[in-house]
């Protein structure tokens, strides 16, 4: 019913010649060894973007991702990459609100919602992150916390629009800390988006959406992670650096 993802997120890693070596890993494990018609996106950094959408290119169930893109479409803005840019090179998806742009680079809801409507406007998806930090976990306000990131960046997005898009659930405090949500809480965080999802949007759009669960996933993990019945894949970090435990999270479904 949903598509079942497992995108990559290179962050700032890897020079040319050494993405485009693991896109090639990547590209040849999965058309030897992937049976499933999940979908694989290499969030890669824009300068591999062109070199990594030809070596995808023939893959039917790969595809790739920036990890962000400017809120304006042209302009006097240096040092910014347009989603038209973007567009033009063959992207299929952005990332956007990952919680590093978010706290490195100030990136506030409000920015957020500009932000996909440009990945929309040029004809993309986004891969939208949300996710609390510890002391919001703490004090047990994460699933209000969480949905207002949603209400405010994406709730203004017509059902057509809505129904495309993919949503990251990555708690901070997992993010690259080698600690993980535990699968029921995973779970329980997938329900609660997809019901604050349904309440806007009714449950037929709802049940659309793919909710990825993001943080230390992990070969050794994902199987009980994705397990839930919300959680449609995982947005990868660290362990999408490596072709072999990339496409062994990719076999987890
Ligand atoms: C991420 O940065 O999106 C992420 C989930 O990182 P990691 O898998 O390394 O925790």
């Amino acid at each position: 019913m949903r598509d079942k993802i497992v995108a990559g997120n290179w962050k700032m890693h890897k020079t040319l010649e050494e993405g485009k070596i693991l896109a090639s890993e990547v590209v040849n494990i999965v058309t030897d060894e992937v049976n499933s018609d999940a979908k694989v996106i290499l969030g890669t950094p824009f300068v591999h973007l062109d070199s990594v959408s030809k070596l995808i290119k023939d893959s039917a169930n790969v595809f790739i991702a920036a990890q962000n893109c400017s809120e304006h479409e042209q302009g006097a803005y240096t040092g910014e990459i347009s989603a038209a840019m973007l567009a033009s090179m063959g992207v299929d998806y952005v990332i956007l609100g990952h919680s590093e742009r978010r706290e490195y680079f100030n990136e506030s809801n409000e920015q957020l919602a500009a932000k996909v409507d440009k990945v929309y406007e040029h004809g993309m998806i986004p891969i939208f992150c949300c996710g609390e930090a510890l002391d919001i976990r703490e004090a047990g306000t994460e699933v209000d916390f969480v949905c207002q990131q949603l209400t405010e960046s994406i709730f203004h997005l017509s059902n057509e629009q809505f129904e495309k898009i993919v949503i990251a659930y990555e708690p901070i405090w997992a993010i690259g800390t080698g600690r993980t949500a535990s699968s029921e809480q995973a779970q329980e965080m997938h329900d609660a988006i997809r019901k604050h999802l349904a309440s806007k949007y009714g449950q037929e759009i709802a049940d659309k959406v793919s909710i990825l669960y993001g943080g230390s996933c992990k070969p050794s993990n994902a199987k009980e992670i994705f397990a839930g019945k919300d959680v449609d894949g995982g947005l990868i970090g660290g362990a999408s650096l490596v072709a072999r435990d990339f496409v062994d999270i990719v076999k987890s479904f």
